[in-house]
């Protein structure tokens, strides 16, 4: 068999994989002429400006024409996004959200920002919200359930949905790092009461940072747009809205989004399709050859795998620390794979677990709920078990067909060895 090169054999690929930003990595002239165009009419302000470019409300009405949802807005980041959605739902203190147990720290982090509490339900095989688990946090003190599709596959929403409705709780899309992903054909965002999407770097999209907050409820709409600018709303006509400042008016924040980053986004926006089409392709060539040579190696199961975008195939180990060692030893071939947030569940993270805060009350978990809000290590035991021995290979739009083979051939080298290994062991 082939020399491992951790082991000093010559690597699979000379070169490692292109960096894991999507929208990045087909960034180029178009983005730089239409910001150039927004700085030249010395205008980066959506709302006005010498000669105001308008970038934010045509990224807006992109999104609503190609998403399907009537009411879209664009702000400053996701985790601003998502203390938009909760503010608009009337979300704060004294409330409980829902939220999964993987997931980035900025979706119970934005619950706190609100002043409610996050309560952490179990994943499944999916790696995303296990719909079962729901019955056992859930209280009447909980407002809301917040569903995160992790790395662009898509979350199974009926049972979610028909949960929260049966309950009269709120359900908030948090589909920040998969733009694009469909769920029964529809996309990932629309299907709940309020859906957020991210901007930053890291995202299927970018302009550095960015966020926006779609729905099709024009009472949500109105708070949300109010709660991102300061409670006002500057442009009701746009929407034909009626909502007068003596009655609708109420305190909000600072989360615009700038008309420099509209205009990076609304060019970034017209490749959605093209970076989407590319990783699919590229995600299920990979895992059908891979499926064709390592019979015993198993995915991570998708809730609908027409919908999955393909920026990341997720694969399980046997246990953690053979993941670790896969990883290393992918590494060194050149081939870069990762654990999720280091492979522990979000309320594992110590400002989480230990209700840390920036007051020194404790606000807002020193809320006397009737059925305390208590963290265990073990409260979500799937999630504790699959986490780290989840390794993810990230699949870029800009894989060329021989990064493709390289790449199978150097997982299925390191996966031979490794069972090898093991098989002697036993
Ligand atoms: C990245 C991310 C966020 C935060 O997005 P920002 O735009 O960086 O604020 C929120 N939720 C999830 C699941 C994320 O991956």
């Amino acid at each position: 068999m082939n020399k491992l090169a951790i082991d000093g054999g010559t690597p699979a690929r000379s070169v490692p994989l292109p960096p894991n930003y999507p929208g990045a990595t087909v960034m180029g002239v178009e983005e730089a002429d239409r910001a150039g165009i927004t700085l030249k009419a010395q205008s980066p302000f959506r709302y006005y400006g010498p000669h105001p470019q308008n970038a934010v409300r045509q990224l807006e009405e992109l999104m609503a024409r190609d998403l399907g949802v009537p009411y879209t807005l664009g702000v400053s980041s996701c985790t601003a996004a998502l203390v938009v959605a909760l503010k608009a739902l009337g979300i704060g203190y004294g409330d409980k959200v829902i939220v999964p147990a993987n997931t980035f720290l900025a979706t119970p982090g934005a619950v706190v920002a609100s002043h409610a509490v996050p309560v952490f339900v179990d994943v499944d095989d999916t790696l995303n919200m296990n719909p079962d688990d729901l019955e056992r946090i859930m209280d009447d003190e909980v407002k809301a359930i917040i569903t995160v599709p992790i790395l662009g596959s898509p979350v199974d929403l009926d049972p979610i949905l028909a949960f929260a409705k049966q309950r009269g709780i709120a359900v908030i899309e948090d589909v920040a790092q998969s733009l694009g992903t469909t769920y029964k054909g529809r996309y990932a965002g629309t299907l709940g009461d309020i859906g957020v999407y991210s901007f930053q770097m890291n995202k299927i999209l970018t302009a550095g940072e960015g966020g926006a907050v779609v729905t099709s409820d024009p009472v949500l709409f109105d708070r949300a747009v109010r709660y991102h600018d300061q409670g006002i709303f500057r442009d009701k006509d746009r929407y034909g809205m009626e909502s007068p400042e003596e009655t609708h008016a109420f305190l909000g924040q600072n989360y615009r989004m700038s008309d420099l980053s509209g205009a990076v986004l609304v060019e970034q926006w017209n490749k959605l399709e093209g970076v989407i089409t590319r990783m699919r392709e590229r995600c299920r060539a990979i895992r059908s050859m891979l499926s064709a040579e390592l019979p015993d190696l198993r995915f991570r199961r998708s809730s609908d795998p027409d919908g999955d975008i393909g920026s990341n195939l997720g694969m399980f180990l046997p246990s953690a620390a053979v993941a670790e060692r896969f990883i290393q030893a992918l590494n060194a071939e050149n081939i870069g794979t990762y654990l999720l947030y280091g492979g522990r569940p979000v309320y594992m993270l110590p400002q989480i677990f230990h209700q840390k805060t920036v007051d020194k009350t404790g606000f807002p978990f020193d809320y006397p709920f009737r059925n305390p809000v208590v963290y265990t290590a073990d409260m979500c035991p799937t999630a504790v078990d699959l986490m780290p021995r989840t390794v993810y290979l990230p699949v870029s739009p800009v894989l060329t067909d021989q990064d493709v083979t390289e790449i199978v051939d150097g997982i299925v080298k390191v996966w031979k060895s490794i069972n090898s290994v093991m098989n002697r062991a036993d």
